[in-house]
């Protein structure tokens, strides 16, 4: 069983018996009476249907089950998860498969295995299946890279660290919230006076109630043996942050899909709502998962730990520098592998990456990065040159770790000893960007071996020849590296002349999923086949559109039951209000009821904006509603429909500061952030 996790070899049925019994017994021993195959779909939630330990005999008696076949493989009713197209109704079946690699767990009275879901005919209608291929992809390449330098590294595994904003509010206050039950939002609200300008909740001591919450999940993700470690307040008001230690990136993710599941149940005894969305409020900071990602071999080293000194150490050299060039070469397979609609409200806001991605490596790295592309004009290197090259001399300055990022506003920073892909959703599964890295890089080292053993073919020596590859990489993936302020305004322009993508929308982040290239790679590893590809883009987009459909319904059924209903009952306190007044002081006295006739037609002006622009929706609505090309609504609704929700929230806004607090029907920001 160790040897097939450790080298992914097929684990024989009678292995597997015995595995089973043992599951099982275990399980039984703590009480559990169910089992059932735990998978990743691409709702985006996970999945689980549970089975009895026990079934019918012919003469009707309960006879106790679960075997080796049980655990392997099963075929739940697959017809309502999202397939892309690939699976057709008629064709219902898909099939779930252990993932040995992933230890099973257990939830309450149920044993639950990690699993891959796959179709009848093999395509893969989940996250962990193209995860395990890009994860197995990478491990081949790295080991084969690894060779150059020293002969026993047999493994690389791909290590994860995410780190999991959220905020919290209070229960009861969400579900007088409709926007934020039903679409994780809020689709209006106006600024609370008092925001996150004072920075005071940052780190600041955690509230008695989040603690409370804190404590209890952390108590049950350590029992799950999610290693959580970190916790501490975000800088917005009630938003938070924990993080576990990093662990092997398969498993990482795992835990994290527990982890969020765990949250919202907790989140329930504490009368609290967990919210994973990327932009619950607007104008204060959204929610992100850090992607802290690195590689370490079967010996437990690290690749992108620098040496003693990093000049000298050309193995780290090699990883850091084909994952520069791997980022240079395919930001737009990245930018897709994070994008989702509640994404884009987050990207290039508050506190958040912009939709450029870019790499921060710190000023000494920049310096010796810089130095090497000067060095060695490409022409033979002198005995100094080479005899810096070896490897193993010096030590570690230790500025180097200290030096490295302070620098926030990277969507993919360099900070010491990994790269950290902050432009990751909160509510994504990290298994997309996981994805996405490992496979770019995987097929970056293999062309890296490719063009350094044609060198030594050509006659040139093995260090030399590594380091004029890594030079010429340097030079062409110079572009993407960016030390400056991510956030600001200079940045869009100096990026574009840079010539690298700003793509800031998700429809128009999905078209790279079919383009050649992604084709090329994803094919060439064995991680996605066309199929595959077409499919995730096709679910993609269809849930963008569903999305903003959704919220489009939520804004309509708001405004017209709630809003409009205060704007005209506080039209009427007013008029009746101006009528008193004329009835007792007579009809001259304007200056009395003027500031009131003012506030009524500022009302009417309100109620007209947001009825024109309802009127739009539905236009648009109309319009797309037996459209079948995703890609044409996604990029409609994008266009036309996300401006539209602006400008009602705008009005809906200025109503909220006008009419009386007494007769708003929404909790207001001040009291869902600052209670
Ligand atoms: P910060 O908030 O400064 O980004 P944190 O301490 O919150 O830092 O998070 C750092 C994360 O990086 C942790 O989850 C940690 O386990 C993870 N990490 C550390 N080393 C590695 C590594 N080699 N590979 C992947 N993740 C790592
Ligand atoms: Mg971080």
């Amino acid at each position: 069983m160790k040897n097939c996790i450790a080298e992914g070899e097929k684990i024989e049925r009678d292995i597997a018996d015995h595995i089973a019994i043992a599951m099982k017994s275990w399980a039984r021993s703590k009480g559990v009476t169910h089992y059932t195959h735990w998978f990743q779909p691409l709702t985006g939630l996970t999945a689980e249907k549970h089975d009895a330990f026990f079934d019918l005999s012919k003469d009707g008696e309960l006879i106790e089950t679960f075997d080796g076949g049980q655990l392997i493989q099963q075929e739940p009713d697959a017809s309502s998860f999202p397939s892309g197209g690939i699976r057709n109704t008629f064709e219902a079946r898909g099939y779930t498969a252990w993932d040995p690699t992933s230890p099973a767990f257990i939830i309450g009275k149920t044993l639950c295995i990690p699993t891959i879901f796959v179709s009848y005919t093999g395509e893969a209608l989940d996250y962990k299946t193209p995860l395990l291929k890009a994860l197995s992809a990478v491990d081949k390449a790295a080991v084969a890279v690894c060779k150059y330098f020293e002969k026993d590294v047999t493994k690389v595994n791909a290590t994860l660290g995410w780190e999991q904003e959220y905020f919290l509010v209070d229960a009861a206050l969400y579900k007088a919230r409709p926007d934020l039950m039903l679409t994780g939002r809020t689709l209006f609200g106006r600024s609370s006076s008092k925001g996150q300008q004072l920075d005071d909740h940052y780190f600041g001591s955690i509230p008695e109630r989040a603690a409370a919450f804190i404590k209890d999940f952390e108590y049950q993700a350590l029992q799950l043996g999610i290693p959580v470690k970190t916790r501490h307040n975000e800088v917005a008001p009630n938003q938070f942050e924990c993080a576990p230690v990093f662990e092997e990136a398969n498993l990482a993710v795992d835990h994290n899909q527990l982890l969020m599941d765990l949250m919202g149940k907790v989140a329930v005894k504490h009368n609290l709502k967990v919210l994973f969305h990327e932009k619950p409020f607007a104008g204060i900071n959204g929610s992100g998962k850090h992607n802290n990602w690195s590689l370490q071999t079967n010996e437990g080293k690290n690749l992108l730990s620098p040496g003693k000194t990093p000049r000298n150490n050309l193995r780290f050299l090699t990883f850091f520098v084909n994952t520069i060039k791997a980022v240079h070469d395919n930001a737009d397979i990245l930018r897709a592998s994070i994008a989702s609609v509640g994404n884009d409200h987050r990207l290039g806001g508050n506190e958040a990456p912009p939709a450029i991605i870019s790499v921060f490596v710190g000023e000494q790295i920049n310096k010796m990065l810089n130095e090497i592309e000067k060095r060695v004009n490409g022409k033979p290197m002198t005995e100094d040159e080479k005899s810096e090259l070896k490897l193993d001399i010096g030590k570690i300055p230790q500025i180097l770790l200290d030096n490295t990022d302070r620098n926030r506003t990277s969507p993919f920073a360099f900070t010491g000893n990994k790269f950290e892909f902050r432009a990751v959703g909160a509510s994504a599964n990290c298994a997309s960007a996981m994805i996405a890295i490992n496979s770019i890089v995987a097929n970056q080292l293999l062309q890296f071996e490719l063009d350094v053993d044609t060198m030594i073919k050509n006659g040139s020596k093995r260090d030399e020849s590594i380091f004029k590859v890594l030079r010429k990489y340097i030079v062409d993936s110079k572009s993407v590296r960016f030390d400056g302020n991510g956030y600001s305004k200079e940045w869009e322009k100096e990026a574009e002349k840079r010539k690298l993508p700003n793509i800031k929308t998700t429809p128009e982040a999905l078209e790279v999923l079919t383009a050649k290239k992604t084709k090329n790679i994803y094919e060439g590893l064995g991680v996605f086949s066309t199929i595959e590809l077409q499919a995730r883009k096709e679910i993609e987009l269809d849930n963008y559109r569903l999305k903003v459909e959704i919220e489009s319904n939520v804004i309509q059924d708001i405004v017209n039951n709630l809003i409009f209903p205060a704007a005209f009952n506080f039209q009427n306190v007013l008029l009746e209000n101006v009528q008193g007044i004329k009835n007792v002081l007579g009809e001259k006295k304007t200056k009395a009821f003027a500031p009131q006739l003012d506030l009524i037609l500022q009302i009417s002006d309100m109620v007209t904006n947001i009825s024109n622009q309802l009127h739009e929706i539905d236009t648009v609505k109309e319009k797309m509603i037996d459209n079948t090309n995703n890609s044409e609504v996604a990029t409609t609704y994008c266009e036309k429909l996300l401006p539209a929700f602006k400008a009602i929230r705008s009005s809906v806004d200025d109503l909220e500061s006008i009419i009386a607090d007494d007769l708003w029907p929404l909790p207001k920001y001040r009291e869902l952030l600052f209670c």
